[in-house]
C-alpha cells in the first residue's frame, strides 16, 4: 500500500503574519502520528519561517518552482542548492499557471525536474489537460506528451521517487473538480504507462489536483490509483487542510 501525500500550494498568498498564524495552527492540529506525508509549499520568501515553524512538526516543506540552472547570471532566479539551504525536500515543477503564464516548454520543465531529482529532493511534477483538450478527447495524449519529454531527456528511471500531480487545467481555481471516476483513469493510465520499471512502479506516486476541498477530497483519495492530493486554495485554511489530510488516512 502506498503511503499518500497531501501537498498545499499557497501560490502568490500570504504575508509574515497570515503565515504564522496558519502554520501554528497546522502544527497544533496536525499531529506526529498522521500516517500521512504531508507538504506545504510557500512562496520563497517565506521558506525560512515555513523552515522555523515546521522543522519539529511532521509536516515537511517546499517550493513552487525553480530555475534549471546551478548558479550564475539569472536575474530573479532561484536554485536548487539556495532551496536546500533552508531545508526544501519537494518542489512543485510546471504547475499550468507557471507554463501559460511564463510560456514554460516541456523540455525547460524536464530540466528542473531532473536538477531537483539530482539535488536529491523531490519532483512534483504538474500534468494536465485544458477543458479543449477534455472535450476532443485528447487528455490521454496530452497528459502522454507531457510525459514523453522528460522520458526521452532522461528516461523513465528519472521518475523513482517522484511525485506527478494529475491537475486538469479546467478544474484548478474552478470549484470544478474531476470526478473520483475521471480522476482513477487518468492516474490509471499514468500509472500503467510508467509501469516497465519496478523500481518506478513502487515509489511513484500520483496525485489529483484541481479544486479539492474537505467534501471531495475522500472519495477522490478512496479511488486506488489515487495517492493523495495537490491542494491550493483549501491549503490556506488551517481547518479545511487538516480535513483534507484526515482524509487521506485511509
Ligand atoms: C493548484 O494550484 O494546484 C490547485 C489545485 O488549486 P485549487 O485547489 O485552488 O484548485
Amino acid at each position: 500500500m502506498r503511503r499518500k501525500i497531501v501537498v498545499g500550494n499557497w501560490k502568490m498568498n500570504g504575508s509574515l503574519a497570515s503565515n504564522e498564524s496558519l502554520l501554528k495552527a497546522l502544527t497544533e492540529k496536525i499531529l506526529q502520528t498522521i500516517p500521512v506525508d504531508i507538504v506545504v509549499c510557500a512562496p520563497y520568501p517565506y521558506l525560512s519561517q515555513t523552515q522555523s515553524y515546521l522543522k519539529n512538526s511532521p509536516i515537511r516543506w517546499g517550493a513552487q518552482n525553480v530555475a534549471k540552472f546551478e548558479s550564475g547570471a539569472f536575474t530573479g532566479e532561484v536554485s536548487v542548492s539556495m532551496l536546500k539551504e533552508f531545508g526544501v525536500s519537494y518542489v512543485i515543477i510546471g504547475h499550468s499557471e507557471r507554463s501559460t503564464a511564463y510560456c514554460e516548454s516541456d523540455e525547460n520543465i524536464a530540466t528542473k525536474f531532473m536538477m531537483v531529482k539530482k539535488a536529491g529532493m523531490t519532483p512534483i511534477l504538474c500534468v494536465g489537460e485544458t477543458l479543449i483538450e477534455r472535450e476532443a478527447g485528447i487528455m490521454e495524449k496530452v497528459v502522454s506528451k507531457q510525459l514523453d519529454t522528460i522520458i526521452e531527456m532522461y528516461g523513465e528511471e528519472i521518475f523513482d521517487g517522484a511525485v506527478i500531480a494529475y491537475e486538469p487545467v479546467w478544474a484548478i481555481g474552478t470549484d470544478l473538480a474531476a470526478s473520483p471516476e475521471q480522476a482513477q483513469a487518468m492516474h490509471q493510465f499514468i500509472r500503467e504507462k510508467l509501469s516497465s520499471n519496478t523500481k518506478v512502479v513502487k515509489s511513484l506516486k500520483i496525485i489529483y489536483g484541481g479544486s479539492v476541498n474537505p467534501q471531495n477530497a475522500l472519495q477522490l483519495f478512496s479511488m486506488p490509483d489515487v495517492d493523495g492530493g495537490l491542494v491550493g486554495r483549501a491549503s490556506l485554511n488551517a481547518s479545511d487542510f487538516e480535513s483534507i489530510c484526515h482524509s487521506a488516512e485511509i
